[in-house]
């Protein structure tokens, strides 16, 4: 029963993090985490292996599509599943052992085991009671589900059954067109499934640019993903092997099914709080579930901070790990900040697809005086060498400042440039400055200059 300066409760992104800088600021740190491997959501079951099976099979897309154009003949790879599922297995462990890694050279100690909160102060695991001055609970998200479907991990899945699915779905129905659903509904579909995503709005991937979202449902049904949207699912029936999806369409209310071998509720993730008591110590709750906290990532509860997917703000690895570097330095008596409007947002399809700060439509509803500098990957010498002339790079700058507001890019290796936006929206850049900047000729990052070209004099390659 030791005594810490700092206990985090929960491993992922927000939480190791937070352990991590916590002990490089000289303060003695623990981490509780229930789970076998560090790590989180994001390393277990969320980023990591998904990028994993994303990769898999867009090298399997390239041999079956693009090799025989750059003259590589032969036979195309054939899908050994089992394989291919280990592969990801080993990248997660590789990267959950870095973690492990990390708090041994930090020296944080990991407190095994489920954590709750007897009283502000002190951290509870199994009989074990810890004292800390202070506690931050990084414990995450679960993902949610909807009324009239039971999700069993084998034939209705959530995301982590898609990972570890016995075998390639024939017929796999995705429910929500966000990016979990879209992200995985493009690796079963490059593995062969009869992919169909069943959205309740009228666009994919709800909040993003509207140019962004028509180009990417475009490319994804050329990809062969089927669409049904503005349907509100109603039930899903499930047997041992199959199941059948009842929705209803809003334009009309006619009701509709489908057949599937299996369903993937990707409808979005919630809080997870189970077993902390919260309510005991009266932690005050946002009526979204989530821990509230103030700007400095306090709950009402002194000594008691909250941080990540718990907490509001987009569910993204980087927004907690952010949130746990911050809150360290609070701890540590320091100043600190995140700047919630310049956090990216990324979606690893292929092309990916990538934006931050604001949208076109959010200018419009604000009134703002805006300009858009638009450049499309079909000017791009690079991106056309590699088959990835579609999608476009966006920025949004003010009319009269010339101050840049958002970037959306659709296309090769978005997820890498959107930082370059990041950063020039940190130091207040204008487009200008993107603009005359010189950038490395041939890389798809030359589009991000003709975009910030475009909001001035004119783009040269379009
Ligand atoms: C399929 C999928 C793909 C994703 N892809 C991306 C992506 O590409 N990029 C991105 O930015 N985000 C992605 N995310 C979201 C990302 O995983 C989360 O935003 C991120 O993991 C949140 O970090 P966190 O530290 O808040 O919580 P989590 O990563 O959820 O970690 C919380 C940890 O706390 C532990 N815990 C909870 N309660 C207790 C307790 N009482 N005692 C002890 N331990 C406890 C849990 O076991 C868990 O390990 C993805 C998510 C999923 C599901």
């Amino acid at each position: 029963m030791a005594s810490y300066d700092v206990i985090i409760i929960g491993a992922g992104p927000g939480g190791y993090v937070c352990a991590i800088r916590c002990a490089q600021l000289g303060l003695k740190t623990a981490v509780v985490e229930g789970r076998d491997t560090l790590g989180g959501t994001c390393l277990n079951v969320g980023c990591i292996p998904s990028k994993a099976l994303l990769h898999a099979t867009h090298s399997l897309h390239e041999a079956q599509h693009n090799f025989a154009a750059m003259g590589l003949k032969g036979k195309a790879p054939s899908v050994d599943w089992p394989a291919m599922k280990a592969y990801k297995t080993d990248v997660v462990g590789q990267n959950t052992k870095g973690i492990e890694f990390l708090f041994k050279k930090n020296k944080v100690d990991w407190i095994k085991g489920w954590a709750s909160i007897p009283e502000p102060g002190k951290v509870q695991v199994g009989e074990e009671v810890h004292d800390a001055k202070n506690i931050v609970i990084a414990s995450g998200s679960e993902a949610s589900s909807l009324p009239g479907v039971n999700v069993d991990e084998k034939v209705v899945i959530t995301s982590t059954g898609a990972l570890e699915l016995g075998k390639i779905p024939k017929k796999l129905v995705v429910i929500g067109a966000g990016v979990i659903g879209l992200e995985m509904g493009s690796v079963y579909a490059r593995l062969g499934a009869e992919v169909t995503v069943v959205e309740f709005l009228d666009e994919i991937t709800p909040g993003m640019d509207k140019d962004v979202q028509k180009t990417f449902q475009r490319i994804l049904k050329k990809q062969g993903l089927n669409f049904v949207m503005g349907a509100a699912v109603q039930k899903v029936d499930a047997t041992k092997t199959k199941a059948k999806v009842t929705y209803k369409l809003r334009k009309d209310d006619s009701e509709h099914m489908l057949d599937a071998d299996t369903v993937l509720v990707a409808t979005g993730r919630k809080p997870f709080i189970n077993g902390l008591g919260l309510d005991k110590i009266g932690v005050a709750m946002t009526e979204r579930g989530q821990i509230a906290t103030d700007a400095r990532w306090a709950t009402n509860v002194a000594g008691i901070y909250a941080i990540g997917d718990v907490i509001e703000g987009p569910m993204l690895a980087h927004k907690a790990e952010d949130e746990g570097m911050a809150v360290a330095e609070v701890l540590a008596g320091k100043a600190s900040h995140v700047n919630y409007g310049v956090i990216p947002g990324v979606i690893y399809t292929a092309p990916e697809v990538a934006s931050v700060g604001a949208t076109e439509q959010q200018l419009k509803d604000e009134g703002r005086a805006y300009k858009v500098g638009k450049f499309s990957f079909m000017g791009n010498a690079r991106a056309k060498a590699v088959f990835q002339g579609e999608g476009f790079v966006k920025l949004l700058a003010d009319k009269d400042t010339d101050r840049l507001l958002g970037a959306h890019i659709i296309g090769p290796a978005a997820g890498d440039m959107i930082h370059e936006i990041c950063v020039a929206m940190e130091f207040g850049a204008a487009a200008q400055d993107v603009a005359m900047t010189c950038h490395a000729h041939p890389t798809y990052s030359e589009a991000v200059r003709e975009a910030a070209l475009a909001c001035g004099d004119g783009a040269i390659h379009a």
